[in-house]
């Protein structure tokens, strides 16, 4: 019988070797913030052998999702809507039951202090996205697996679409009564700072700072496509990327500390300067 802390999870997801990359930090970031729990990545085909065997060895579990399982006949609806893919593979990590309550994070997320206490939290829970913050961003969240909520979500998706095109506003409909219903659901923001935020409120940044425990950079430019000097050890923010460059730094120093040693030399020199 698993011990209580071998049923709960942090769960990411990557669909290519560049997000894995972003997996590997996250999973780095985690044990060195010293959890107790299990941690578990999604892949799909476009993730290489090799990335797969670098994540096996931060990741208990590398979990195998097939986006084009015919078996399903709710899959097999959603071949007919690509756009929904992407999407459609998130909602994977419902199906892992073998956790009683699990964290799903992002794969450019970066954990800075431990977040074991997150699991005494319930399905839905996750922060307010900065944007619009009656909608939570769906870059961190806790949830329940089960394969009866994976369904509802699926068929809601099929019935509903997405009012953005991704998770975010699917689960935003789905889980509608979050913005309203239970306090205790709302995280607060330091579980999900996103790295741009500070330029529309720079005080509050520099006054909460330290309190700060995950870090997610979203948009288009991610950690990884930022250039990064071996020499010097210095990451140069792209000018248009908005991320904050000390978190920026952190991420590389992760990398190349925990992930860059034994990571394919061809990877590394299309990343670095
Ligand atoms: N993702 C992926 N491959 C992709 C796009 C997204 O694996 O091509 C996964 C990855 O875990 C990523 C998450 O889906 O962190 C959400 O996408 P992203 O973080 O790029 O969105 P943002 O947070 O910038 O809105
Ligand atoms: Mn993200």
């Amino acid at each position: 019988m698993a011990s209580q802390e071998e049923r709960e999870a942090f769960v990411t997801l990557a669909t290519n070797d560049t997000y894995s990359l972003g997996c590997l930090v996250l999973g780095s970031s985690l044990r060195r913030a010293g959890t107790t729990r299990q941690l578990a990545v999604m892949v799909t085909p476009g993730v290489s052998q090799s990335l797969r065997d670098q994540l096996s060895r931060v990741f208990n579990l590398v979990y195998d999702v097939d986006l084009l399982d015919s078996q399903d006949p709710t899959n097999l609806q959603l071949l007919g809507r690509p756009d929904l893919n992407v999407t459609f593979t998130k909602f994977h990590c419902w199906r892992l039951t073998q956790y009683d309550k699990a964290v799903f994070l992002d794969a450019d997320t970066l954990v800075l202090q431990n977040v074991d206490e997150l699991f005494n939290r319930e399905e839905l829970s996750a922060a307010p996205d900065a944007g619009w913050p009656d909608c939570f961003n769906s870059g961190v969240f806790v949830f329940k697996p089960s394969e009866q909520t994976y369904n509802a979500i699926l068929q809601f998706a099929l019935d509903q679409g997405s009012f953005d095109g991704g998770d975010q506003g699917l689960l935003n409909m789905f889980f509608r009564q979050w913005a309203t219903e239970d306090i205790s659901r709302h995280l607060p923001f330091i579980y999900n700072v996103v790295s741009q935020a500070f330029y529309s409120y720079l005080p509050a940044f520099k006054q909460f700072k330290n309190n700060v425990k995950i870090v997610h950079f979203i948009g288009a430019t991610k950690p990884w496509h930022q250039p990064f000097n071996t020499s010097s050890g210095e990451v140069t923010p792209l000018p248009d990327s908005g991320h904050n460059a000390e978190f920026l730094q952190l991420w590389w120093t992760i990398f190349m500390e925990d992930v860059q040693q034994t990571l394919d030399p061809n990877l590394m020199s299309m990343l670095t300067t």
